[in-house]
């Protein structure tokens, strides 16, 4: 017996929603889901937090306004990534099937807004110049929090001296090797190469923002600078 002439039999016709493809339908039922609350969660993260709003103003200061319409996509991706900057169409995707909480949210945003800035103020050769990359890595992984451990416990222990460049170094090797087809030697020994000068070079921070507290103070710096300049 065919499966049509089965369901027919069977009245499952009658309901297609619980007959045709139920995987299919929760499928599409869960990617709204995703889709819908990524979209809350960034605009959540473009309000309030600290170290997209300097990322903002740094960057409308230096001619590239942002807009969070045109500049940001919530996408599925494969695998565990959970974003990228698109250096083609100057967009940051973020992957709705893999970022679940709001923190992650904040850090995803945070980082792929210092590619962006980076994207703005210099002329990165993303796709030939590994160097370039590896240095945006190196900048993003240590400026967005990735690195950042707030927890009693993981101060413990990771607050040692040198936990941050071993956790930066490591976090922009990874990313490299997701994007660009290289080896582990080859991308360390460029990550090296670059990494004391991208690794001290904070802007538009001024300074590495370990906590959300250092990120706020060095947004309301960022915001006066105009300020006090003008007063000289
Ligand atoms: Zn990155």
């Amino acid at each position: 017996m065919d499966q049509t002439k089965q369901d027919d039999e069977h009245g499952y016709n009658l309901f297609p929603e619980r007959n045709a493809k139920p995987k299919e339908n929760s499928f599409k039922q869960t990617m709204f889901t995703f889709h819908h609350k990524c979209k809350n969660m960034l605009h959540f993260a473009l309000e309030t937090s600290p170290y997209a709003k300097l990322l903002l103003s740094a960057m409308n200061s230096s001619g590239c306004t942002v807009y969070k319409d045109r500049h940001f996509s919530c996408e599925e991706c494969d695998g565990a990534v959970s974003g990228g900057f698109d250096a083609n169409s100057s967009q940051i995707v973020l992957c709705q099937n893999n970022i679940h909480q709001q923190a992650h949210m904040n850090r995803v945003v945070s980082h792929e807004l210092i590619h962006a800035f980076d994207h703005c103020r210099a002329h990165v050769d993303w796709f030939n110049n590994y160097k370039h990359l590896a240095c945006s890595e190196i900048r993003a992984a240590n400026l967005s929090g990735d690195c950042n451990f707030s927890s009693e416990l993981n101060r413990f222990h990771f607050g040692l001296k040198g936990h941050r460049q071993a956790c930066v170094r490591d976090r922009a090797l990874r990313s490299m090797l997701a994007v660009r087809k290289i080896s582990r030697e080859e991308a360390g020994k460029i990550v090296d190469e670059v990494f004391d000068s991208c690794f001290n070079d904070h802007a538009p921070f001024d300074r590495i923002p370990h906590t959300n507290k250092d990120a706020k103070f060095a947004s309301r710096h960022y915001e006066s600078r105009d300020r006090y300049y003008g007063n000289v």
